[in-house]
């Protein structure tokens, strides 16, 4: 599980400080310095580290900490509120348009998991009681039209297509037609990644928001490449203005790097989480509930 190497640091260091009682300044510093090393480890982007243990120790390191009752319990919240902050604060949910249909446009790289994700979020939205309906965007990558027309039987749910050699541009005005005259009141659109960033998908993706001005674009990152997802979300963003990140593969035994840092770098938020390849494997983002299970 994601964090399960870093939960397991903090909660040492912490279970140290609880069983201290009183806190001298230097105790606290000893437990901030194994903080900031086991942040470091789990690949947490460095200047947010650095940030995030500054904030910390100007809360910490004072009067009111050291002489409550339970200074060590006393820290933990304090490092329990700036780690929800780093990732968000609270849950940021999608944009819905007043106007039927909702444009959520999915980018990211090849292999993110971005398909998957597509199909996940339309059972999600199916369960809300929307009609979504998929549109296959990504008209180079063999097999990504089938997977998600396979996506849409398995889910009862539209997939609309004009095949591999049309233009994702025209797909993806053809798919507002396709919704209105289906009663869909949500476009998921699947757009074409690349292995890695290049001009040509960038300068794609850039004429899709053009022509259909999509109320959500949620880039695709995978939490496995850690500060290597960072800087993607950072040039996604740059070209694209997204406005959430879904973080997939959170089952794995990724470090919990990307998930650290992301929000802090982009200024864009983790709006849900990818966490298993079953369609059911899709949470919305809490920040919360991720600060809390990671320091127990
Ligand atoms: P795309 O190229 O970005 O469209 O990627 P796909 O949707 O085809 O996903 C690539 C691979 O990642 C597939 O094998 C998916 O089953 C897998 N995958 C996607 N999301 C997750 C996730 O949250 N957890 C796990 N374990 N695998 C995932």
């Amino acid at each position: 599980m994601i964090f399960s190497s870093l939960a397991e640091k903090l909660q040492d260091t912490f279970n140290k400080l609880k069983g201290k009682g009183k806190l001298s300044e230097k105790d606290v510093k000893a437990a901030l310095k194994e903080v900031k090393m086991a942040l470091l480890e789990a690949d947490v982007n460095y200047k947010v580290v650095k940030d995030f243990i500054k904030k910390i120790e100007e809360r910490a390191v004072g009067n009111e900490v050291m002489e409550s009752l339970t200074p060590g319990q006393h820290v933990i919240k304090i490092v329990n509120e700036e780690m929800q902050a780093l990732m968000g604060g609270s849950k940021e949910d999608i944009a819905i348009s007043s106007e039927p249909p909702t444009i959520i446009m999915m980018v990211g790289l090849q292999g993110s998991g971005k398909t998957t994700s597509a199909g996940k979020l339309a059972r999600k939205l199916d369960k809300d009681g929307k009609n979504p309906l998929l549109v296959a965007g990504d008209v180079y990558r063999p097999a990504a039209i089938r997977q998600l027309q396979v996506l849409g039987e398995r889910l009862d749910l539209p997939v609309f297509s004009m095949g591999d050699d049309s233009n994702p541009v025209d797909i993806a005005k053809g798919s507002i037609n396709y919704a209105s005259s289906h009663n869909c009141d949500t476009i998921i659109l699947d757009t074409a990644g690349r292995l890695h960033i290049d001009q040509e998908m960038m300068e794609e993706l850039e004429s899709i928001k053009a022509a259909v001005d999509p109320d959500e674009i949620l880039l695709v990152v995978d939490a496995m490449t850690g500060q290597d997802a960072v800087n993607v979300a950072k040039n996604f963003d740059q070209r694209l203005d997204v406005d959430g990140i879904v973080l997939t593969k959170m089952d794995g035994d990724a470090r919990g790097g990307a998930a650290l840092s992301i929000k802090a770098i982009t200024g864009k938020p983790i709006k849900f989480a990818g966490t298993g390849e079953k369609l059911a494997d899709l949470e919305t983002f809490h920040p919360d509930r991720m600060s809390s299970r990671i320091l127990g």
